[in-house]
């Protein structure tokens, strides 16, 4: 529970010094909300680290065995994974081989068994790295960071194309390619986090509130702000001749979709 409040307090702290936080925050901006998927079956342990992760941005998913944290990441598709090696029903390395089948997500292993850190120490096995128990909390967080800066670069060179659109995560900057002309958008802050996010879940349908969730978490603004943002991308984009991008989902919210 101590955890818990933890994580409030600092979100109250960063709302009273917002202009002086807005720098380091806009510069992991690609890291911020990114979902950490921790498979840990001792809940003592999956609290902490679930504590230390919120508080420094991330958003937090449990799995206290191995084949939930199969279903989970087919269905969550975290950005990385924290995985135990020493685990009920499927262990980590069990859970790995499928991970590294299924797709490249980040993993770091985790474990306190030495027979496991010998064969962790290759990382032969697939994994991106390790840590060992007990450790520090706050270490954890780092590599985590370290890894998904790491694996971001290496998967996106920090550019992602989509059809006609080109993101920039390190400018900030979305350009559009049409008729042989390479347009900068005029974006707002807010408008490149949320095409930022979906355009890294091209299909998927998002709710007001996720989206509201992931791109705008220390605002307190209302789901309806979300329908201004995204009827302004879709203006802006409109307006040299790219419509459709960000078509309603009924019932749900708008999706992210190349609409040629
Ligand atoms: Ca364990």
């Amino acid at each position: 529970m101590e955890i818990a409040k933890a994580g409030f307090v600092r979100n109250s702290a960063a709302q009273g010094g917002k202009a002086e936080g807005k720098t380091e925050e806009t510069q992991d901006i690609r890291l911020d909300n990114s979902l950490v998927l921790i498979v840990e079956d001792e809940p003592a342990i999956a609290q902490i680290l679930e504590g230390y992760l919120t508080r420094d941005g991330f958003r937090t998913v449990r799995a206290g065995d191995g084949e939930t944290a199969l279903q989970h990441h087919a269905l969550l598709k975290p950005d990385i994974v924290l995985l135990d090696v020493r685990l009920p029903k499927l262990d980590g390395f069990g859970v790995l081989g499928r991970l590294r089948q299924a797709g490249s997500t980040p993993i770091i292993m985790v474990t306190a068994v030495a027979d496991d850190i010998d064969r962790l120490s290759g990382l032969r096995l697939g994994a991106d790295d390790y840590v060992v128990k007990p450790f520090n909390p706050q270490e954890v967080v780092a590599r985590v960071r370290a890894v998904l800066r790491r694996t971001q670069g290496d998967r996106a060179e920090t550019i992602r194309r989509f059809g006609t659109l080109e993101v920039d995560f390190n400018s900030y900057t979305v350009f559009v390619s049409s008729d042989e002309r390479r347009i900068a958008l005029p974006l707002t802050l807010s408008e490149f986090r949320i095409l930022a996010y979906m355009i890294r879940h091209p299909t998927q349908a998002f709710s007001r509130a996720d989206i509201l969730d992931a791109c705008l978490p220390e605002s307190d603004a209302l789901v309806r702000t979300v329908d201004t943002h995204i009827s302004n991308l879709r203006r802006k984009l409109e307006e040299i001749g790219q419509a459709g991008f960000f078509p309603a989902v009924r019932g749900i919210g708008y999706r992210f979709s190349d609409p040629r």
